[in-house]
């Protein structure tokens, strides 16, 4: 059974190619953290060495071993901490490409954060995209494609998995993690249709209060001068260089937030994202005006596009501060 929650038309592609034997030989999972790209290509692989009738069957020991790590011909290779994925990894994965299966049918490699492979780490990757040796499946995650070189992404079959429902997120929260309704409901929203952020949010405290810390500093902004603003910029951008998905977390946050002000203005509460700030918000969105809203939703999107094209951060993160409407003046 895929354990995959959603994502019904990428596992249909999947299945259909399985069982017609033509899987291509690399694939590229696109979507946003937490959506279940890992989740889909660890599937992938068990589907590839499953022992059982219906694959992936998830009980047989191919399966177990993939879904606890220990499977020697399953590698994910990543980040590791470090900034990019380098040409050692890369070039050490080449190499044990070209061995036989060591105990299942099918090598598979999952490279997580393929927009983080260095320069040359991606060039290396482009021998093995390009003459795959038999036996060998490659699945490229990614967040943010357009970080890939064009000549890696015209080798993989591209399949993109988008955010889901978030009464589909509700349900398998309650279903599956048995989560009190009002629970799974606050969670669920604010998972922005990503399971496995909500799943992770059940045991990992850490993330809901970074989300309470970015929140707090967004809410600080909006009443402080040009000082505070220009100097938080500068953190923004200094963080940018270290951790540009970070900084994207933090400016989906901010949509977010400004979306829900957006909604109560319309008269459209009942669905915000926030729900434990219900009561700030309502009290928020008496301060500002709907256009200075809508004018600065457009101004946080235009600064996360302006950042993926690799504009200059601090200057887009000052621009931004620049167009956050002040909470202390009445607007029209
Ligand atoms: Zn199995």
């Amino acid at each position: 059974m895929w354990q995959i929650v959603g994502q019904e038309a990428a596992v249909g592609l999947l299945e259909r190619s399985l069982k017609g034997g033509k899987l291509s030989h690399a694939y590229l999972f696109v979507g946003p953290k937490h959506v279940g790209k890992l989740t889909l290509a660890l599937n992938l692989a068990q589907a590839l060495n499953c022992e059982g009738d219906e694959k992936p069957c998830s009980t047989c020991p191919q399966c177990l071993r993939i879904a606890g790590g220990k499977h020697a011909d399953v590698r994910v290779i990543g980040r590791d901490g470090k900034a990019e994925i380098g040409i050692d990894q890369i070039r050490e994965m080449g190499h044990s490409a070209n061995l036989r299966p060591f105990e299942g049918r099918h090598r598979v490699f999952i490279i997580d954060g393929a927009e983080h492979l260095s320069h040359e780490a991606a060039n290396s990757l482009l021998k093995t995209l390009e003459e795959p040796p038999p036996q060998v499946q490659l699945v490229l995650l990614a967040v943010n494609e357009r970080l890939l070189l064009p000549t890696v992404l015209s080798r993989c079959q591209k399949l993109t998995l988008r955010p889901l429902p978030i009464p589909v997120i509700e349900h398998y929260l309650i279903g599956r993690w048995s989560v009190a309704p009002q629970r799974a409901k606050i969670l669920a929203r604010l998972s922005s249709g990503c399971p496995g952020w909500a799943a992770a949010a059940l045991t990992d405290e850490h993330l809901l209060s970074e989300r309470a810390v970015r929140l707090g500093a967004l809410i600080h902004l909006a009443s402080v001068g040009w000082e505070e603003r220009f100097a938080y910029a500068a953190q923004l951008a200094n963080q940018f260089h270290r951790d540009r998905e970070s900084v994207g977390e933090v400016l989906s946050l901010w949509i977010g937030w400004w979306h829900d002000l957006l909604l109560i203005k319309g008269g459209c509460g009942d669905f915000i994202t926030n729900l434990e700030q219900e009561a700030i918000l309502y009290h928020e969105a008496e301060v500002y005006s709907l256009r200075g809203i809508k004018e600065f939703i457009e101004g946080l999107q235009q600064a996360m596009e302006q950042l993926d094209q690799n504009a200059n951060p601090r200057l887009v993160l000052e621009v931004l501060m620049l167009n956050m409407p002040f909470r202390t003046f009445r607007n029209l």
